[in-house]
């Protein structure tokens, strides 16, 4: 099967007996053992049949082995950071979620370093990876400055450093980008993203070949309670089937956004993967079958009127979903980040995001020029 048809059929057996061709929706918490010939399902913490559903599908997309779903992205994101151990250290790229930068900040309490890199940039990667690293840390397309990270190159150091190499693949899914087939150890998803598409459920998922790896994870996420439950998998799947086709009109529409951006003379600069002008639009074109639909750019006036002239795209965080948004990272997402951080890393006070959905492209590209042009 190819990655379209698995999308719609991974997981999703006719249900013997009555032949449902959507699996039902298992809410029960525990499971009478004598109802089962062997025994295998205990409690829901444990196990649930709609979310080994969602998890086979979301294995069989990356052509690999396991795949850990969990209540949030950051809930995968603590169950990747588990395997680390007192002493050791983790390098990541600078420019990360606002969350998952958050949660690297608890790190030091358990004696965990953390070291920023721009690993996007060839020399900064390899003097990153100079010394021995537990774990390698990857946001690419990165967020909200769209950094493209040569994955296999990064992946190749890493492992000669003995690092798991963990890729936070939310902005590309795997439509566009498949990080364990360029080298990496871990994909990581909030698929309350692109995954679920809808902005309607919260979750995320570890994908990997590795066992040993996945064993940790799931143990992680059994002990901490980090599950979704039935309901959220099954929303989170039912997302997932038309995951190319929302992905593709997305794509197709936040280039013309883009285009359209760069006509603008309110705007000072357009950061978009497909465009030329992005540093690393070869690499991008290589390791991703699209440029994805997040488009950034700095507006040469106040982010907060912009933010209030649109009328279509949403002034809310999040992204991926089927509506779009806008918003302006050093107000929203990134608030959290120190603002030297913030401003170190590129992430200005000017600086605008933009989540293209699925709307009418020209009526998105109509929103935009009217709310640029407002007082004018
Ligand atoms: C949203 C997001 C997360 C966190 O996921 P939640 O589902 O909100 O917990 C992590 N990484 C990236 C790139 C994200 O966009």
């Amino acid at each position: 099967m190819r990655f379209d048809t698995r999308l719609v059929h991974s997981g999703q057996r006719p249900t013997p007996g009555t032949g449902d061709i959507v699996p039902p929706i298992h809410v029960t918490t525990t499971y009478d053992r004598f109802a089962q010939d062997p025994p295998r399902l205990f409690y829901t913490r444990g196990e649930n049949p709609t979310r080994a559903a969602l998890e086979e599908c979301l294995a069989a997309l990356e052509d690999a082995r396991f795949c850990a779903v969990f209540s949030s992205g950051q809930a995968a994101a603590a169950a990747a950071l588990s395997i680390l151990e007192p002493g050791q250290r983790l390098v990541s790229s600078a420019d990360v979620y606002g969350g998952t930068y958050a949660l690297f900040a608890t790190l030091s309490r358990y004696g965990i370093r953390v070291d920023y890199a721009d690993l996007a940039d060839p020399a900064q990667l390899r003097q990153a990876l100079a010394s021995d690293v537990a774990m390698v840390w990857v946001e690419t397309p990165s967020n909200p400055l769209l950094k493209i990270t040569d994955l296999a190159e990064v992946s190749r150091r890493g492992h000669a450093r003995g690092a798991v190499v963990v890729v936070d693949n939310t902005f590309a899914s795997p439509a566009l980008q498949r990080p364990l087939e360029l080298g990496a150890d871990v994909s990581l998803y909030s698929t309350t993203k692109f995954i679920a598409g809808h902005a309607d459920v919260l979750g995320g998922a570890l994908v990997c070949d590795d066992e040993a790896l996945h064993a940790r994870f799931v143990e992680h996420r059994t002990v901490t309670g980090a599950v979704p439950g039935g309901l959220d998998c099954y929303l989170v799947h039912r997302g997932l089937k038309t995951l190319s086709l929302r992905v593709a009109r997305q794509n197709a529409t936040a280039r013309s956004i883009a285009e359209a951006l760069c006509d603008s003379s309110a705007v000072l600069e357009v950061i978009h993967p497909g465009l030329p002008s992005h540093p690393r639009h070869t690499l991008a074109g290589q390791q991703m079958s699209g440029p994805g639909s997040i488009v950034s750019f700095r507006y040469r006036d106040d982010p907060e009127k912009l933010l209030a002239r649109t009328q279509l795209f949403a002034c809310a965080v999040s992204l991926g979903g089927v509506r779009s948004l806008i918003e302006c990272p050093a107000l929203m997402t990134h608030r959290p980040m120190p603002r030297a951080v913030r401003l170190a890393s590129g992430i200005t006070d000017d600086l605008i995001r933009l989540s293209v959905g699925i709307e009418d492209p020209a009526d998105l590209v109509a929103d935009l020029a009217n709310a640029l042009e407002g007082d004018r």
